[in-house]
């Protein structure tokens, strides 16, 4: 099986690593020629924990390769993956289909008779189904067939989430089609994954459905964090560990926090929401998690703002602005509505990130990037966490505390236990867990 992969970011390139990891014969395109120059040095333009490894043992194996042109390897390939973007719409909540269908458009063209073109990306159900009628139209003589096949994984844990899915879903709409996407994921099948079979829109449903549903859970739990901090002697921690054991509930994406953000969750409700307002079938469940989310956001950033007092002469370090650990995403991060209200507010923000630093400085010059936490906390009047990084986990608090101007530490992800800021003097204020005055 020959193998094309149009977009190297977080799914193209962990999918046609993971393929060739599987053995076949990959090549991963991307129209950034700068991405394909650093592939070709098996130098990865993104950080996956253990993709970099993998990226150099398949291509020196000779399976995996990387290429800017199209016309240069779709016409040998029996299956081609688009693997772009589909972020909101300038204008408004919608998805913006435009790089699926200029790939499309890319593509078309070079297509062979018999290959079968698998939709990776998250699209609003009936994309699919478009995307087949553009290249019958492009192509009204081609034999090709169309499977939607929407990715789950995890950044910081993308190949784990490749290699081991909770399930495969394929959205298919002929045989030819279901015989080679099951042909492909034949390892994962060997090794007990659920292959589910859907139609096209189904498959494409079940992504959005799913996303929102997680969304759903996180707003839940920080909206139960913000009734615990009314009640004296309630914990959130415990809350969602107690309720968590249920496994009609179930114990993951119950940790609450500043609020979800990421590539995913944000654009992907906000997408399925105004889908579901065209077709006249509004989902009041999603509409509120969208609102409750960005409102959760501010509410934080305002938080750490009206916990430092007068703002003026005021220095905060913010560690983490990644929008979770083990990834340089920063897209819809919690953590940039806090350097913002801050920066706007005249604070002097100090910070620290282990991989998301570049981006991020290209976003806010006026912030001190610091190479480490112990940097970033010089002179500073709080310390605020706001992703869950190990390092931020094991930060020597002694070593923090004799850095700031003020101990007081504002942990928006409650990854220390409460007592131990406090007894290395920490002022400490976390989510859920301390009376709101
Ligand atoms: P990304 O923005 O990281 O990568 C997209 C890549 O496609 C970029 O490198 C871009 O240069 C390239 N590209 C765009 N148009 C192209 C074209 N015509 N030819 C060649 N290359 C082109 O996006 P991503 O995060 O990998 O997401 C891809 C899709 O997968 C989206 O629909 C997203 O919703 C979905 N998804 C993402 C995640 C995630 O965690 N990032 C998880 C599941 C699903």
């Amino acid at each position: 099986m020959i193998i094309t992969i149009i977009g190297t970011g977080y799914v193209g390139l962990v999918t046609g690593v993971c393929l060739s990891e599987f053995g076949f014969d990959v090549t991963c395109v991307d129209n950034v020629p700068e991405k394909i120059a650093l592939l070709k040095n098996n130098v990865s333009p993104i950080y996956e924990p253990g993709l970099e490894q993998m990226i150099r043992s398949n291509s020196e194996a000779g399976r995996l390769h990387f290429h800017g042109d199209v016309a240069q390897c779709v016409p040998e390939s029996n299956v081609v993956f688009l693997a772009v973007g589909t972020p909101s719409a300038a204008s408004g909540d919608e998805i913006d289909l435009t790089y699926v269908f200029s790939a499309v458009d890319d593509i078309a063209p070079h297509l062979s008779d018999g290959t079968v073109v698998i939709v990776k990306c998250t699209v609003v159900p009936g994309t699919c189904q478009t995307v087949k009628e553009r290249i019958e139209k492009l192509r009204p003589d081609l034999d090709f067939s169309v499977v939607s096949n929407p990715e789950f994984l995890r950044e910081g844990s993308a190949i784990q989430d490749f290699m081991r899915p909770d399930r495969v879903v394929l959205g298919i709409h002929d045989e030819r089609g279901r015989e080679v996407a099951e042909a492909l994921y034949r390892p994962l099948k060997l090794q007990d994954t659920p292959i589910s079979i859907a139609s096209l829109s189904g498959a494409e449903m079940s992504k959005y459905a799913s996303n929102a549903f997680l969304a759903m859970k996180v707003s839940f739990i920080n909206g139960i964090a913000d009734l615990c901090e009314k009640v004296d002697g309630s914990n959130i921690i415990e809350v969602s560990e107690i309720i968590g054991l249920d496994d009609r509930i179930g114990d993951k994406f119950l940790r609450a926090g500043p609020g979800f953000g990421g590539s995913c969750f944000p654009k992907d409700t906000r997408a399925l929401a105004a889908f579901a307002r065209k077709v006249g079938a509004p989902q009041e469940l999603v509409e509120t998690t969208i609102r409750a989310n960005e409102t959760r956001k501010d509410n934080m950033a305002r938080r750490v703002l009206e916990t430092i007092g007068d703002p003026a002469g005021k220095t905060v370090a913010v560690l983490g602005i990644s929008f979770k650990p083990d990834t340089d995403d920063i897209r819809e991060s919690p953590a940039l509505p806090v350097v913002e209200l801050l920066i706007e507010n005249g604070v002097k923000v100090r910070a620290f990130d282990p991989k998301a630093m570049e981006s991020a400085a290209e976003l806010y010059p006026d912030v001190i990037w610091a190479s480490d936490p112990y940097e970033a906390a010089i002179g500073a009047h709080a310390v605020v966490i706001m992703t869950e990084w190990n390092v931020l986990r094991a930060l020597e608090l002694d070593r923090l505390r004799e850095a700031m101007a003020v101990p007081l530490m504002i942990d928006l992800r409650n990854i220390h236990r409460r007592k131990e800021p406090t007894r290395h003097g920490f002022t400490y204020l976390s989510i859920g867990r301390d009376r709101a005055k």
